[in-house]
């Protein structure tokens, strides 16, 4: 075993430590931290912040990885773990202290304006904030270098090597294919989804919130599942994974489809390969692709009636005075009822985009210097009213409804677009490559797409790109006809169209 190669391991792994301890800190954070915690929590969480920077970015560990670069043996994950913790590492270096803590507060600040501006329902108590936040969204742009458009550097951030250039023909053909297909939806009668909203005992949602995980291959001795007000998914390691859900007594979804969601998330991150432990080998490749596996286990899985023809009966059997009378036929289009609504979150599978397609316009816009802040509210109505047809009533129903921007998370919106149209991409070819998937899923049986997951995706942590990632599997880039074609042969069979 190569020498150098080992004390880069050591040195990798004793800076992923302290991020797991932080991961844990803020998991406590979101779920049982009691009230006034938060004080000394925000420090201690910066404080490992600052330790595991600083150890990243000695000049001795850059040596390190210059030895590295032109060592002679190493296996190609090997040589891929360290040009991708270059990459990092050059990126780290570009950000300077006062950035860095100029950023933190303006965040931390931001964070507050906009909780109150939102409670209020009045955008212009937010609106000085993010005017600083876009300036320094800029400023980091540059610092972080781009060759086109300012907005291509936050992209990176998040979906490493995606352009605003390749997004723009994604959201055209979004805006040419899907805006019509909605339309066509909307002049079909209203399904019936009422039975969602009946009373369902919060306990049995979760004990059979707890079965759909099991069922789907999720690892309850490498996990747990708790309630947090918004729900999410973070790891200590590949061998302790925790999701977190939330549920309401007069609404079935948020409980059973955050379930899936995040367990999406959970088996991808359960099933990176441990020997490459604190390493690029075991982490995510992008939010893009962490997204697709929670979108394909909570619609391609989760909204199909494959799925339901399995487990009705039991969710039916559990509330039988809200089901007994709805059929598999009437419960499966309910799930799938498609309305334009103000909300993002709330959305259904294909409207959902257009709020996403929106946020892209916006941020681009706003970096590009097309549009200014006290301009959202207004712009923020028109592209509502163009492409859901709604009239939005307010700013807390309207451009206030998300907390990424507060947090100065600005290009992150997109990937949830892309996990979608990537989830179709790759389930269509797990179809194809596993002969009797559909009538697996409908016995119950979810095993063999989950060792196909593993075995394309999970295992090779971040070592290819999104893009190599998705023409290894697929053969082709990212192309958005499939979910197109998706959305239309479902959704035509649904709405009778
Ligand atoms: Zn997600």
């Amino acid at each position: 075993m190569n020498s150098n190669y080992e004390k880069f391991k050591t040195h990798m792994r004793k800076i992923a430590d302290l991020k797991y301890a932080a991961s844990l800190l803020s998991w406590d954070q979101e779920t049982y931290m009691p009230k006034a915690g938060a004080a000394f929590r925000g420090q201690q969480l910066a404080t490992l912040a600052g330790l595991s920077h600083e150890l990243f970015i000695t000049d001795e560990f850059g040596e390190l990885l210059h030895k590295l670069e032109t060592e002679e043996g190493l296996s190609f994950v090997e040589r891929k773990n360290v040009e991708l913790t270059k990459k990092d590492f050059l990126r780290s270096k570009k950000y300077s202290e006062a950035f860095v803590i100029k950023a933190a507060q303006l965040t931390s600040a931001s964070f507050n304006a906009w909780s109150n501006a939102r409670a209020e329902n009045n955008f212009k108590k937010f609106a000085p904030y993010l005017k600083q936040l876009v300036e320094l969204k800029k400023e980091e742009a540059t610092l972080l270098g781009y060759k086109e458009s300012p907005y291509d550097a936050l992209l990176d951030q998040f979906e490493p090597e995606l352009t605003t250039a390749q997004l723009n023909v994604l959201f055209t053909d979004v805006r040419a294919q899907l805006v019509d297909f909605v339309k066509q939806i909307s002049e079909k009668p209203e399904l019936d989804n009422s039975f969602l909203f009946k009373h369902f005992d919060k306990q049995k949602q979760w004990n059979f919130s707890i079965d759909m995980l099991k069922k789907m291959g999720y690892d309850f001795n490498a996990g747990r599942q708790d309630y947090s007000p918004h729900p999410f998914t973070t790891s200590f390691s590949m061998q302790d994974v925790r999701v977190t859900t939330r549920g309401y007594e007069n609404d079935l979804r948020p409980l059973l489809w955050g379930s899936l969601h995040e367990g999406g998330h959970a088996l991808y991150e359960q099933g990176m390969p441990a020997d490459e432990y604190g390493l690029p080998g075991s982490e995510a490749v992008s939010l893009g692709i962490h997204e697709s596996q929670s979108r394909a286990w909570e619609n391609l899985v989760g909204r199909s009636r494959s799925y339901w023809k399995a487990n009705y009966n039991q969710l039916q059997n559990l509330f039988p005075e809200n089901l007994k009378a709805i059929t598999l036929d009437q419960f499966y289009k309910g799930i799938n009822k498609v309305k334009p609504s103000f909300i993002r979150v709330e959305a259904d599978e294909l409207t959902y985009h257009f709020h996403i397609m929106i946020r892209f316009e916006i941020e681009k816009g706003l970096m590009e210097g097309e549009f200014e802040v006290d301009d959202l509210p207004q712009l923020w109505k028109e592209k509502y009213k163009s492409y859901l047809g709604i009239d939005v009533v307010d700013d807390a129903n309207g451009v206030l409804q998300d907390i990424h921007w507060s947090h100065g998370s600005f290009g992150y919106f997109p990937t949830y677009s892309l996990g979608s149209f990537y989830a179709v991409q790759f389930f269509n070819k797990a179809c194809e490559e596993i002969p009797n998937l559909i009538s697996e899923m409908e016995q119950g049986n979810t095993s063999h797409l989950l060792l196909w997951l593993r075995e394309k995706i999970h295992r090779h942590g971040r070592i290819f790109s999104a893009a190599e990632l998705c023409k290894q599997i697929t053969g082709e880039e990212l192309n958005f006809k499939y979910f197109m074609q998706y959305a239309r042969k479902k959704y035509s069979e649904i709405y009778d169209l």
